[in-house]
């Protein structure tokens, strides 16, 4: 088997202009499954071979005909839209450990899984009745913040659950500090961990609200949200570097007995002024925070010597394994 007779495919949307750019740099054929109102922004891109174009994000799993000769790329809208039961059904190359996307969903699983890595976590709250500190309430699913606002008090967060009846939710402590996002990879091919990339991400209304006076936020009676818009790239202090090694080496090591993780993931924290860094939850895939790199970041460009993106970084471990035919220890 040789690159030619492989394409990488993915769905459109979140990272896909990124891994197609990536998987064409390395010399793969690409394709992208999107539904009709993305096609025009894959068209004018130009990042993928072939467009299929889906009503719905179910119809992937129709396709299984049609993606014979390719490795699907996951990404966040696959937590997000696809249902993950049928996903590990299908016959499909599957890029990565495709059980790792339920776990990653599944937030008690995730904190398991970082709690046997021995990383430091906000407290998470079993009741609503037990809030005695400033508590961030999140849902379920790869949302990206939508939603989830902050509470004191059991009886602020009655009032606010109101609207939201029904939904699976957990109760975080909530962490003053800096959000930094830390971007993996770990290589099955040369069984080594590497780092990316840093970002922050940028929040409404949250990453606004310092622009208008106190006292005006305190008169508009403002509730904080925390939905995603964008990403901004951060290089971090370098003595801070055997920290995150350490950490990400820890995930790699706990996650062997749930079958193990490899390629890229993500670890979101937040940063105190004491510098302790919690995690408050894992991405077990490439996550959106990468987009700013399509061209490579600091660390990959001190690595490399090249433009080197996290969509790349994953052609280039398909590309290895194909070459050194070791391709299926990379599919799950
Ligand atoms: P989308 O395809 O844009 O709807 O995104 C799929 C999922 O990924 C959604 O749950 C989003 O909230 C999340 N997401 C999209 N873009 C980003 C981003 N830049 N950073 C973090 N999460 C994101
Ligand atoms: P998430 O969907 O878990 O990535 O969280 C969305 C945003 O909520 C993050 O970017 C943070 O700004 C904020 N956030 C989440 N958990 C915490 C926490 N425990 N303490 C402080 N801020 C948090």
């Amino acid at each position: 088997m040789n690159i030619n007779d492989i394409s990488i495919a993915t769905i459109g949307s979140h990272t896909a202009l990124q891994i197609l750019r990536g998987a064409k740099d390395e010399g793969f054929r690409t394709f992208v499954i999107s539904r009709k109102d993305m096609v025009p922004i894959y068209k004018n891109f130009r990042v993928a071979d072939k467009i299929i174009e889906i009503g719905d994000y179910n119809d992937f799993f129709t396709l299984e005909k049609e993606l014979e000769n390719a490795i699907i790329v996951p990404h966040a809208s696959f937590v997000a839209y696809m249902n993950l039961e049928k996903l590990e059904k299908m016959r499909l190359m599957y890029y990565g450990n495709r059980k790792i996307l339920a776990w990653e969903s599944d937030r008690t699983i995730e904190r398991e899984w970082l709690n046997d890595a021995g990383l430091k976590t906000p407290v998470i709250f079993s009741s609503p009745e037990e809030i005695n500190r400033a508590v961030i309430v999140k849902f379920y699913g790869a949302g990206g913040g939508k939603g989830y606002f902050v509470v004191r008090k059991p009886g602020e967060f009655y009032k606010k659950m109101d609207a939201v009846k029904g939904k699976k939710y957990v109760l975080q402590e909530y962490i003053v500090g800096v959000p930094l996002y830390v971007h993996y990879f770990y290589s099955k091919m040369n069984n080594e961990l590497e780092i990316l990339g840093f970002d922050k991400r940028y929040e409404s209304n949250v990453d606004s609200i310092g622009r208008i006076a106190a006292k005006d936020q305190i008169n508009l009676e403002l509730e904080t949200s925390y939905n995603i818009v964008g990403n901004i790239p951060i290089a971090i202090r370098e003595s801070m570097m055997p920290q995150f090694f350490e950490m990400g080496m820890r995930v790699v090591k706990s996650a062997k007995e749930m079958g193990g993780i490899h390629g890229p993931f993500c670890l979101e924290t937040i940063v105190t002024p004491e510098l302790d860094v919690y995690v408050f939850e894992i991405s077990a895939r490439i996550v959106a925070g990468t987009n700013p790199f399509a061209n490579g970041s600091p660390y990959t460009y001190m690595k490399y010597g090249q433009n080197i993106s996290t969509g790349r970084r994953i052609a280039m471990e398909i590309k290895q394994a194909i070459e050194s035919d070791r391709l299926k220890e990379i599919l799950g």
